[in-house]
Parts: C-alpha cells; sequence; structure tokens
C-alpha cells in the first residue's frame, strides 16, 4: 500500500504558501508507516517546532491500474474520506531552499491521520464535495471538490502515467487555504457534507 499526495491543487492555498500554479499535478509520497487510524493521538515529534495540518480529501483506489484514462478514472476509487497531511513545514521549508526532497518533512510517522471513509455513490456530484476542518471548535479549513485545480479524474490518470495504483492506495488530493500550526493539547475534527470522519487529539 501507498500514500500519493497531490500538492498546489487550491488556488487560495497556492497564494497563501507564494507557490506557482503548476502545469501539470505536483505528487509525492507518503510511506505506510505514516497512516494513523482509529482517531488514535498524534504524538508531536521532537524533531519539528512547526507542525502543520492540511485536510484534504482521500480516495480509496479499488483495483489495480497503469496508464488509465480520463473517462475510466472514476472507476478506479470506490470510496472517500478525509485525511490531514501533516506537514513539517520547518523542514520543508529548509528542504525547499536547497531543492531537496520532501520525504522527513511530509513522510515521518503518524503524518497522515485518516478517518472513515463512505462509499463514493453516497456522493451525488464529484465535482461538489464540501469538507471542514475544525481546529479546537473553530472552523479553520473550508474546502470544496469543485474548486481543485485537478480533479479526481486528472490525478488518476496523472499519477497512472509513473506509478501503477493498487487496490488499497491512498490519494489524497490537496489541500485548500487555512493551513496552520499545532500544538500539544490541539484537538483537531475533519467533516465531509457536515458529518464527522476524524477526530485528532494532539499529545
Ligand atoms: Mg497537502
Amino acid at each position: 500500500m501507498k500514500i500519493i499526495c497531490i500538492g498546489r491543487n487550491y488556488v487560495d492555498h497556492i497564494r497563501e504558501l507564494n507557490n506557482a500554479v503548476p502545469s501539470s499535478p505536483v505528487f509525492f509520497l507518503k510511506p505506510d508507516t505514516a497512516l494513523l487510524i482509529r482517531n488514535r493521538p498524534f504524538y508531536y515529534p521532537p524533531f519539528s517546532n512547526q507542525i502543520h495540518y492540511e485536510a484534504e480529501l482521500v480516495l480509496k483506489i479499488c483495483k489495480v491500474g497503469k496508464n488509465i484514462q480520463k473517462q475510466f478514472a472514476h472507476t478506479y476509487y470506490d470510496e472517500i474520506g478525509i485525511g490531514l497531511d501533516m506537514t513539517a513545514r520547518d523542514i520543508q521549508d529548509a528542504a525547499k531552499q536547497k531543492g531537496l526532497p520532501w520525504a522527513i518533512a511530509k513522510g515521518f510517522d503518524q503524518s497522515a491521520p485518516i478517518g472513515r471513509f463512505i462509499p463514493k455513490s453516497d456522493f451525488p456530484d464529484m465535482k461538489n464535495i464540501r469538507f471542514h476542518l475544525d481546529l479546537n471548535g473553530t472552523t479553520v479549513q473550508n474546502g470544496n471538490s469543485g474548486l481543485m485545480i485537478y480533479d479526481f479524474e486528472d490525478i488518476i490518470m496523472h499519477i497512472s502515467q509513473y506509478m501503477t495504483l493498487r487496490t488499497g492506495d491512498y490519494i489524497f488530493t490537496g489541500t485548500p487555504a487555512g493551513v496552520g500550526p499545532i500544538k500539544e493539547g490541539d484537538k483537531l475534527e475533519a467533516f465531509i457534507e457536515g458529518e464527522k470522519l476524524l477526530s485528532c487529539m494532539i499529545k
């Protein structure tokens, strides 16, 4: 199982980090050891002083595929959930400046909390899925799949040109604006269409 994450997929988030709008989807990987499931607590890692949350819609891949054509891409995922692309922003910024990879900044243990998944068939429109993230009871991120630069099908088509998708893989589809730091004692709660699917205490 692998976790593939799309970066820079919402214009408002690209602006808040002063990045350029990409001409094709930007993606990176997290290892399977990054997964954090069943609403388990996130332990603040000792090697960073600036862990950021990034709430993202997550696709669960349901069959093997390579070089997937756009018109068939929708058949390769069957569930949608919400996850947190936890990011050591201080380590990422240092890596960016030196042109080095993001493996530590994005792939450390517990850097991919995921919540409960919902069957795709429960959603009437893949281009209008609302989601939000609360930090200590206050909404800090609001997103809608309709605001993504690259939609689910574009993402699946693009990734599968380079990496075979397999059953059980997860795709994080990018975060909207509002990313920010966490500290010990914080509580993150993530929702799709108002339904809470993920809760994560920071310890
Ligand atoms: Mg992200």
